[in-house]
């Protein structure tokens, strides 16, 4: 932000708010919406945003991280926190949309916006990698593209900056404007328009129109008019145009393109001659993408030879954070592609995420291309580092080593990557998680790899993005006040332990179940500090779950007394839950146990019941539905007469995943939420709005000419008649791709292709015909994702997503990685 308005009293004049301001000479440098995410509490602004959750109910969570100023709706804060700053506005989106707007106006530079329904975050980078060379670049953090992630981005525009490339996304009509006026782009820049998406729009014509609002005022447009067909050539913004294609004639009109050694030559015309560019990539979607891009440049004035040149160099850009299991029992997270304070401060929050170890660390580079001077900036540095808890720091780099001063926490610095290669192995590491974070020339995946476990070739992939997704879906169905349960038993469905609840922690649900005591030690020891419900406690269990505050589920009276026998006088209200069966016949307590336990509990200051709940036994199925209604009426009426005599009123659930989705009415106090976390609901029409959270994948280990009549594995079972060609990959039963998978009942998919299984399926690999295709050793195998997906498989051995999912076994690693 410019200096002009980044003082709170500025800010409140602009925002004409009604501004109660004890602090009336603070500073302003942040703006948050998110109370978890302060790096600089005295300097930051917090927006009481209403977005999956009311901003509100998060103030005294930022008031107690040390901040003291504020935007909101609700005049009551005022009172309650007489020291701190508050301004009142109408409505805090508005708030937040009208500053950054502000800021923009007084910065004249020049700015890229991007839209589009694909890529337009890889778009953005590789402009940034482009252009870097020749501007003082502001751009998105990673696809900070939202109603709230735009004005975020657009408030950090400085004066010292002279190029801002921003994206813009939307979900529905209506949205474009604001997102226009925040960063009234200079150039527009449109990128691939897919069937995506539709979701929110009567059709393409009407999403297409509202995403060009984006660019009403541009001075260029940059687009393929294959995407905008449906269109008057007079509707389309810019007053200059310039437009690309690979089908029709255009100011860059591709007419070759040619895969050679995992790049793609293109040649085109363009000012009626033949040019030429190497895009260092192998899938269309980078070809695309460095199309685009390669128009820009040429819009924006750049010769087709220095855009050649500069096209060659583009990276990958990383998507996304991995975390693995390291070495010494530490875990890794690799960041090694860029480092830039924006992108530190969002992977300092996925480090902080991470409970499991005691210890935090954090390798960085030095940072480059902010426009701050050195000093300024590792001071900067050295006060987040703080903030975030932050254990060690290893700085790798001249600048960063030059101001080894700055940094007060425990730090060593080297002169570059080679050096502390050289000197790693008298560097202790032991059970601490480390993130490894450094611009691109400081190569720090060679880093990474060392502190990395060698990783057993077939992997379990966790999407932690789309589980916060899944568990946001549910939500967005529950009454305001409903808690929500998360059931993170048998490992997380096979998905994870700690590395789940970690992120369900985050992402503040209200209670964790887990079936075994076992596995809610797990969680205690890796810092999860949740209410858990524990569904099958063991006596000989009892004292390390009083230890570790872990919730029985108590159901029947025996267990009761048990329980109660082993508790420590002293404890009081040590919380139980009482699971009731309706119908199920597993275990809970029947009408006709009532008055026993009613008896044991009358009185009882020891024990305090928190919660009460059935299970229903065919939630997503309609041809039940009647048994399912009387199950819920039995639950209200045993729960009314257990609640009459108690004298309070324990939580009351009932719901599980698919129970969510068809029984609206019985969400009560709370639901618990189990596969759908994972991507899977039954109820739901092929999980319609769910995301695929895990990928099973593996690789090619030998591949195989065979003659006819030869046979393949044990047994002799596998028979090509007229000869052919397989592959072994390297997971078996033992890995959990059970045996009924083999002879060709299960499929695995090398490069886009579905491939059968062939012969039986051995312990640790299993062999696939690959006849007509091409395929090498060391070739990816995906087991399952989003195209063949865990239900695909479940269908081809006749069982259910569940099991597929649990019978992962423990040695296939998983990665979970954050977008
Ligand atoms: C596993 C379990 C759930 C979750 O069921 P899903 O169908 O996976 O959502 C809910 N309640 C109880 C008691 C469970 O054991």
């Amino acid at each position: 932000m410019s200096q002009e308005i980044n003082s709170i009293q500025r800010i409140a004049q602009i925002l004409k708010a009604n501004a109660t301001l004890p602090r009336p000479e603070t500073v302003i440098r942040k703006l948050l919406t998110d109370s978890r995410t302060v790096i600089d509490p005295e300097g930051s602004l917090f927006f009481a945003v209403k977005a999956q959750r009311d901003g509100h109910e998060f103030i005294s969570n930022a008031y107690e991280s040390g901040i003291r100023n504020f935007v909101i709706a609700e005049p009551a804060y005022v009172q309650k926190y007489a020291n701190a700053n508050f301004l009142l506005v109408n409505d805090v989106l508005i708030a937040l949309q009208t500053l950054a707007t502000y800021n923009r106006k007084i910065n004249d530079l020049k700015v890229i916006g991007v839209t589009g329904s694909n890529g337009k975050t890889i778009v953005k980078e590789w402009l940034y990698q482009l252009l870097a060379s020749d501007f003082n670049i502001i751009r998105s953090p990673k696809s900070f593209n939202s109603q709230i992630g735009v004005p975020l981005s657009v408030w950090q525009i400085e004066p010292e900056h002279t190029l801002g490339i921003f994206e813009a996304g939307i979900s529905k009509k209506g949205e474009m404007e604001a997102l226009a006026n925040i960063i009234a782009p200079t150039i527009g820049v449109l990128t691939n328009i897919g069937e995506a998406h539709a979701e929110g729009f009567e059709n393409k014509t009407e999403k297409l129109t509202e995403k060009l609002k984006l660019f009403k005022d541009v001075e260029l447009f940059v687009y393929a008019p294959e995407y905008v067909a449906d269109l008057k050539e007079a509707d389309l913004p810019g007053k200059t145009k310039f437009s690309w294609s690979t089908s029709q004639p255009a100011d860059l009109h591709v007419s070759f393109i040619e895969p050679i050694e995992g790049k793609n030559y293109i040649r085109a015309t363009y000012q009626d001659r033949e040019i030429e560019c190497l895009i260092p990539f192998s899938d269309k979607a980078s070809v695309e993408n460095g199309i685009i891009c390669w128009a820009t440049l040429l819009a924006m004035g750049y010769t087709p030879e220095e855009a050649d040149l500069r096209l060659e160099k583009l990276t990958q850009v990383s998507m996304r954070l991995e975390l693995i299991n390291g070495i010494e029992n530490c875990s890794i997270i690799d960041d090694s592609y860029s480092a830039d304070i924006s992108s530190l401060a969002i992977a300092l929050d996925f480090l902080n995420l991470q409970n499991q170890h005691p210890k935090k660390t954090l390798i960085l580079s030095d940072i480059y291309e902010t426009g701050k001077n050195n000093e300024v900036l590792y001071t900067e540095i050295s006060a987040l580092l703080e903030q975030k808890n932050l254990n060690r720091l290893i700085g790798i780099g001249s600048n960063i080593s030059a101001f080894a001063d700055l940094f007060k926490i425990e730090s060593s610095f080297y002169e570059s990557t080679q050096a502390f290669i050289d000197e790693l192995p008298g560097i202790h590491f032991a059970n601490e998680t480390i993130l490894v974070k450094g611009a691109r020339r400081f190569e720090f995946g060679r880093i990474s790899k060392l502190l990395t476990q060698k990783i057993h070739d077939t992997v379990l992939e966790i999407n932690l993005n789309a589980l916060a997704s899944n568990l946001q879906f549910y939500r967005s169905k529950l009454k305001p006040g409903v808690k929500v349960m998360a059931m993170v038993k048998a490992f997380s469905y096979g998905s994870g332990s700690f590395e789940i609840a970690n992120l369900l922690q985050y992402q503040k649900v209200d209670y964790l179940a887990v079936a075994y005591a076992d596995e809610g030690i797990a969680l205690r020891k890796a810092g999860i500090s949740l209410p858990i419900m524990v569904m099958s406690p063991e006596p000989s269990a009892f004292e390390a779950m009083v230890k570790h505050k872990l919730e029985p589920e108590i159901y029947n009276t025996s267990i009761l007394k048990s329980f109660l026998n082993f508790l420590p006088e002293y404890e009081k209200d040590f919380p139980i839950h009482l699971k009731l069966d309706t119908g199920m016949h597993r275990l809970g307590f029947e009408k006709t146990d009532l008055p026993e336990l009613l008896e044991v509990l009358k009185n009882n200051i020891n024990i305090k019941v928190v919660s009460i709940f059935t299970h229903l036994v065919a939630s997503d199925d309609a041809q039940h539905d009647g048994f399912t209604t009387h199950q819920v009426d039995e639950f209200s009426a045993l729960y009314a007469q257990l609640t009459a005599v108690i004298g309070y009123k324990p939580i009351k659930h009932i719901l599980n995943t698919s129970g969510i989705t068809r029984w609206p009415d019985a969400q009560l106090d709370m639901v618990r939420i189990g596969i759908g976390l994972y991507g899977f609901d039954s109820a739901l029409d092929h999980n319609a709005g769910l995301q695929t959270v895990a990928i099973l994948k593996t690789t090619v280990t030998q591949v195989k000419e065979l003659a006819a009549g030869e046979t393949v594995g044990y047994s002799r079972k596998g028979i090509l008649p007229s000869g052919g060609k397989i592959a072994t990959v390297k997971i078996g039963y033992a890995d959990g791709y059970n045996r009924n998978f083999g002879n060709g009942v299960g499929k695995m998919l090398i490069n886009g292709k579905l491939v059968p299984t062939i012969g039986s399926i051995c312990m640790d690999m299993c062999m696939l015909d690959i006849t007509g295709l091409n395929v090498k050793t060391g070739d990816e195998v995906i087991v399952f994702n989003h195209e063949q997906t865990i239900v695909d498989l479940a269908n081809q051995i006749n069982t259910i997503p569940y099991e597929i999912l649990t019978n992962i076994s423990q040695r296939v690693k998983r990665v979970y990685f954050y977008e």
